[in-house]
């Protein structure tokens, strides 16, 4: 279990029992090490950005690879990665014409790679790192130098 900050849709708290699913295919499992605080995450707690709730904060990240799924071989656990929040799928049109802010999954539909108490929680902007562990896309995962501070 980790430690992460959840909006239950009335108050966000930092919360010690949260489950993270282990990385499926494409996906990768990343210990967060820094997170920066953006107004959208406090737009979500006063409701100006309208997201689903019980949700774990945090969109701008960074930490280690902890483990990769299958067909993921751009980054390996202990390699360090910058996450973004952009989860482009890389096969459609956009993708090809190298605009993924432009593909429909890149912000898609939340997923719910945490839980608690085997309750589904939602991630935000496809990141969460409000977490000390989360779970991203391969695309997301951008490999950065092991001595980046
Ligand atoms: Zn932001
Ligand atoms: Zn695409």
């Amino acid at each position: 279990m980790v430690r992460g900050v959840v909006f239950d849709g009335e108050r966000a708290e930092v919360v010690t029992d949260l489950d993270v699913r282990d990385p499926g295919p494409g996906e990768v499992l990343v210990a967060v090490a820094a997170a920066g605080l953006c107004h959208s995450d406090l737009s979500v707690i006063d409701g100006t950005i309208p997201f689903p709730s019980p949700v774990v904060l945090g969109h701008e990240g960074a930490g280690v690879v902890e483990a990769v799924g299958s067909g993921v071989t751009h980054v390996a656990p202990g390699d360090h990665v910058a996450l973004s929040t952009i989860a482009n799928c890389g096969a459609c049109g956009e993708c090809g014409r190298g605009r993924p802010t432009m593909c429909r999954g890149a912000i898609g539909w939340p997923g719910q790679p945490f839980s608690r108490g085997g309750a589904p929680v939602y991630q935000f902007a496809a990141s969460s790192a409000f977490a000390e562990r989360t779970l991203v896309k391969a695309v997301q995962a951008v490999k950065i130098p092991d001595d980046a501070r």
